[in-house]
């Protein structure tokens, strides 16, 4: 279901945890630059994610450096948006401030995989989120949907989201008359890796050379993280 976006301003932003930045992150990144030819693409690690406290964060200063060593050469932006702000980052505020950002209006897209956007309702706001954005949903091998049903996805929204949203073929999109586009993109080929698998080969001693860029495995194992 390639496609590109509709304007060369586009921005879309990429948000995640990145605990840490693992090679389907990158393969995401790539892919979607090469498929979507977006304005900006800018990578958001969040700092403590409301759904995840308590779990085994690195320190968000190691998890920028990771990342930074991952996407070196890719066409991306980091942002530190989320980590400059104290407390719980709600993907609602990061956009308007991003949003705030920019010196005039342009469409934002928001990526996600396919397993994070059957959670979407349970976002804070996220009825605001669909007015200021779209969204992208990637496909993730190795999850209930990975391979992205269109009739699924459809039922979702309108049941979960809003009744009003409609699939588009002319646009390639879920449509909506007031909230902005959803748009599946099958990002060929992703792994169903995570970075929980590549935390769970680090604690057991193991190295996992094809799991991670080279410099960010190196930079784990001179900070001693994951241990
Ligand atoms: P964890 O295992 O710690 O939950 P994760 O691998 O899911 O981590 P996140 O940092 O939560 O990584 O992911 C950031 C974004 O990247 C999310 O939208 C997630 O759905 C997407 N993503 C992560 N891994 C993949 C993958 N293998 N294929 C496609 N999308 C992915």
């Amino acid at each position: 279901m390639a496609e590109t976006l509709t304007s060369k301003g586009d921005v879309v932003i990429f948000g995640g945890t990145f605990n840490p930045v693992h090679t389907a992150h990158t393969h995401v990144v790539k892919e979607m630059s090469r498929i979507l030819k977006p304005g900006k693409l800018i990578v958001v690690p969040a700092a403590v994610p409301p759904h995840k406290r308590g779990r085994g964060i690195a320190e968000a200063h190691h998890r920028v450096a990771m990342l930074e060593l991952a996407m070196r050469g890719l066409p991306a932006t980091i942002s530190h948006v989320e980590l400059d702000r104290t407390g719980p980052s709600y993907t609602v505020d990061t956009l308007r401030l991003l949003k705030a950002q920019e010196r005039e209006e342009r469409p934002f897209y928001l990526t996600m995989g396919v397993d994070a956007f059957f959670d979407f309702h349970t976002w804070r706001d996220e009825k605001e989120i669909l007015l200021m954005s779209g969204l992208i949903v990637v496909n993730r091998p190795g999850t209930d949907h990975g391979h992205l049903p269109v009739d699924v996805m459809l039922g979702y929204l309108k049941e979960k989201i809003d009744d009003g949203y409609f699939w588009s073929s002319r646009e390639n999109r879920f449509v909506h008359p007031r909230f902005m586009g959803v748009i599946p993109l099958t990002v060929p080929p992703v792994s169903p890796l995570s970075s929980t698998d590549v935390r769970k080969c680090l604690e057991k001693g193991d190295r996992p050379t094809d799991l991670l860029h080279p410099e960010v495995l190196r930079y784990i194992e001179e900070k001693g993280l994951y241990r």
